[in-house]
């Protein structure tokens, strides 16, 4: 049974109606499903999901600069399109792809094998350990500091830093942070791509298998509490009083809220094992973290020209270029900036921007001939900022118009999901995205249990979502490792 607050399931990962058109809430570019084997196992395209892989999977710009790079899954295309723009590139991207593609091959390998510290080693063991020391060194360090011993131009590096610590929420010059410089390498291995219909096409499918099965939905309804007794979690109590028994819960939203909101004092609980109750003074001591994300939904009335798209299209040719994913970053001095901004609640000047027209290549997306949904997902929005009376999103459609030669960005009607929005329409705790954040070696360990193994110390209660063990963006990962986790213990 799931239970879902919202009217539709899909959380983040689904497309809504508003404004007359089809919009995704989330960026949705999906990479990381596609590399573990869920759409088999739960048979999703006889459930109506197909992808569509567009040929470059995304493009590369600097605020203030018209030089812009595509990315090309096939690399020998890649290094192709490099040599014809920074020829000073190729061999720097060589030498990272040389160190690059074993470690991003053992991830992809490691978050498709059910977490235990057994099997997870002899994965290892059975690559001979290719890659494993690196993703060790690389995991400790700060994603800038490995990119920067590859790369001697920022310009190259700062997209893997904007996909990786940026929507992370992190500056890349934390230690932990280096495997995102494993990033281009996993877009080589793994090809994006986007659901026909929407992103939410895929969480469509994945109702509609788990009806299939036998499964049932509950919608509009928020779970409020666990109901527990000595032997652990019991069910739940849903906000209109009613309450569901279940031999486990699953929890697939924010963790910290579960043990914080859903638990009544677990001092009273004294048959519990002391590690529940430490494990839930943990959770309830953890800073409460706060959303950083925003997102421009615009329904246009022509295509726009892109300043930088006659220079891409020399090295391209005629290839689509509004439907791949164009990163727009700062400087790493602006970068900076912006971390410190946005400590004090300030939105940076030129925040890192995702930009993309998903109606071009998903005739399923548009909605008249010339009528095109635009996707502006800007970072560096914090919760604080007073978006009630906010001027900034209208400012992210003027930086965006500064990117366009002039009157061909024609917006006919849009809206802006800002932080406050995440959190009042999607449950998001201060319209913040949860994430794992574990490094290799703890995941490998198991600890913390309840996001590395997906089972808490609570009993019956376990936790699957964005923020347990692969997750961060739509993965399916912890989704797939919890329901293992619950299926293994009710059989036994
Ligand atoms: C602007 C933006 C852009 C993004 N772009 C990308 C991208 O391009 N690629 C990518 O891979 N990822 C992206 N992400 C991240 C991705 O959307 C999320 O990581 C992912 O959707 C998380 O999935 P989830 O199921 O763990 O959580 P959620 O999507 O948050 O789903 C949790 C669900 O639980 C429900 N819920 C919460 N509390 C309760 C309760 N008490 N009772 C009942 N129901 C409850 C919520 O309504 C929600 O439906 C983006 C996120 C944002 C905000």
């Amino acid at each position: 049974m799931l239970v879902e607050a919202r009217d539709t399931v899909g959380g983040c990962a689904s497309t809504v109606t508003d404004l007359g058109a089809r919009f995704n809430i989330c960026n949705c570019d999906h990479n990381m499903i596609r590399a573990l084997p869920i759409m088999d196992e739960l048979d999703l395209t006889s459930h109506g999901l197909r992808y569509i892989e567009t040929e470059i999977s995304s493009i590369h710009l600097a605020h203030g600069e018209t030089t812009a790079w595509p990315f090309f899954h096939d690399t020998e295309r890649h290094l192709d399109a490099l040599g014809q723009i920074h020829p000073a590139w190729v061999p720097q991207y060589r030498r990272y792809l040389n160190d690059a593609l074993p470690v991003a091959r053992l991830a992809i390998d490691m978050a498709r094998t059910t977490p235990s510290t057994a099997l997870m080693l002899r994965r290892v063991a059975g690559l001979r350990g290719r890659g494993a020391r690196r993703l060790l060194a690389w995991s400790r360090s700060s994603a800038a500091d490995v990119l920067r011993s590859y790369f001697d131009d920022w310009r190259i590096w700062m997209p893997a830093v904007s996909n990786g610590p940026t929507v992370w929420g992190v500056s890349p010059e934390t230690p932990g942070t280096g495997l995102a410089a494993a990033l281009y390498a996993t877009k080589h291995l793994n090809r994006t791509g986007r659901p026909v219909g929407g992103s939410g096409a895929l969480t469509d499918a994945i109702e509609a298998s788990f009806r299939a099965a036998g499964g049932t939905v509950i919608t509009s309804r928020m779970v409020e509490q666990l109901t527990t007794d000595s032997g652990g979690v019991r069910g739940v109590r849903l906000d209109d009083g009613s309450t569901i028994t279940a031999r486990a819960v699953v929890a697939a939203c924010d963790p910290q809220r579960v043990f914080t909101d859903w638990l009544d004092d677990p001092t009273g609980e004294q048959a519990w094992p002391s590690s529940a109750r430490d494990e839930i003074g943990d959770w309830r001591s953890q800073p409460v973290h706060d959303g950083y994300e925003s997102k421009i939904d615009a329904v246009i009335s022509s295509l726009p020209n892109y300043r930088h798209a006659d220079q891409l299209r020399e090295v391209v040719g005629e290839a689509d270029l509004w439907s791949p994913t164009t990163v727009i970053h700062p400087t790493p001095e602006g970068l900076a900036d912006a971390h410190r901004r946005r400590a004090t609640g300030d939105v940076a000047p030129l925040p890192t921007m995702l930009l993309n027209i998903p109606s071009v290549a998903d005739a399923a997306m548009q909605l008249s001939p010339d009528e095109h949904v635009l996707s502006l997902e800007v970072l560096f929005t914090p919760y604080t900022h007073d978006w009630s009376r906010s001027e900034e999103p209208s400012r992210w459609l003027e930086l965006l118009d500064g990117l366009c030669q002039p009157d061909t960005l024609q917006v006919e009607r849009w809206r802006a999901m800002t932080p406050d929005r995440y959190e009042r329409e999607f449950q998001m705790h201060r319209g913040h995205t949860p994430a794992y954040a574990g490094s290799p070696l703890a995941t490998l360990m198991g600890r913390p249990r309840p996001t590395t193994r997906h089972r808490s110390e609570v009993p019956g209660l376990y936790l699957g979502g964005a923020a347990a063990y692969p997750g961060a963006g739509v993965f399916g990962g912890a989704g797939r490792n919890a329901a293992r986790a619950v299926m293994s213990d009710l059989n036994r």
